[in-house]
């Protein structure tokens, strides 16, 4: 089975994905990850590292063509979660692979608000803890390397509302695309990871 999961910021896309594919023994393909992960000497490293620095998103191309290379690996044989795909109608138009499901996570532009600008990253190893739920042990000190935790400028409300703007402009067009193909899923992403997981087997009839 090919699964899409699709949500505004903070809906827990990463999170969730991540327990499906564990439970249905498929890869999660993130976007994020291919770009993040991608070779110093693959051809297209540089002109990626130049757009995202540039805060724009990679060429629909580049990236359609690193997942077509990824889907083509053997663990894909059973199916695949993408995450981080379809966020534009050309991102489909480029490269849709035929998604069977695609996982709505929705919340509110409110929870939305409420779960990012409580994230916190450590500004020397990155890693990312949350004043709400995941609390570093010393208060704005990382538990992993010491170093001090900030509020990225992605994660301040206005940023998170821009973003919001760009999903509801951009995503909406393909998610409507697929409620018409009758392959969309809509999940309440409101509660916590466990329950909004319990949703998506619920919906995906494998509870
Ligand atoms: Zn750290």
């Amino acid at each position: 089975m090919k699964f899409l999961i699709v949500g505004p910021q903070g809906s827990g896309k990463g999170t969730i994905g991540e327990m499906l594919s564990k439970r249905l023994g498929i890869p999660l393909i993130s976007v994020g990850d291919i770009l993040r992960d991608l070779p110093k000497d693959h051809p297209k490293y540089q002109e990626v590292q130049d757009t995202i620095n540039g805060g724009n998103l990679a060429p629909v191309e580049i990236v359609g063509e690193l997942l077509k290379e990824r889907v083509s690996k053997s663990d894909c044989t059973n199916g695949f979660i993408f995450d981080g795909w379809a966020r534009r109608l050309k991102d489909i138009e480029y490269f849709d692979p035929g998604f069977d499901k695609v996982i709505l996570l929705n919340i509110s532009p409110g929870t939305s608000v409420k779960r990012l600008s409580s994230r916190r990253t450590c500004e020397n190893c990155g890693s990312i803890f949350n004043i709400e739920t995941v609390k570093p042990k010393v208060e704005n000190v990382c538990d992993v390397c010491g170093g001090m935790l900030l509020q990225r400028d992605d994660d301040k409300p206005e940023a998170i509302i821009k973003r919001l703007d760009i999903f509801n402009e951009e995503t909406m067009p393909v998610i409507d695309y697929f409620r018409k193909k009758g392959v969309l899923l809509e999940i309440n992403a409101e509660t916590l990871p466990e329950e909004i997981f319990e949703n998506v087997l619920r919906a995906l009839n494998k509870n």
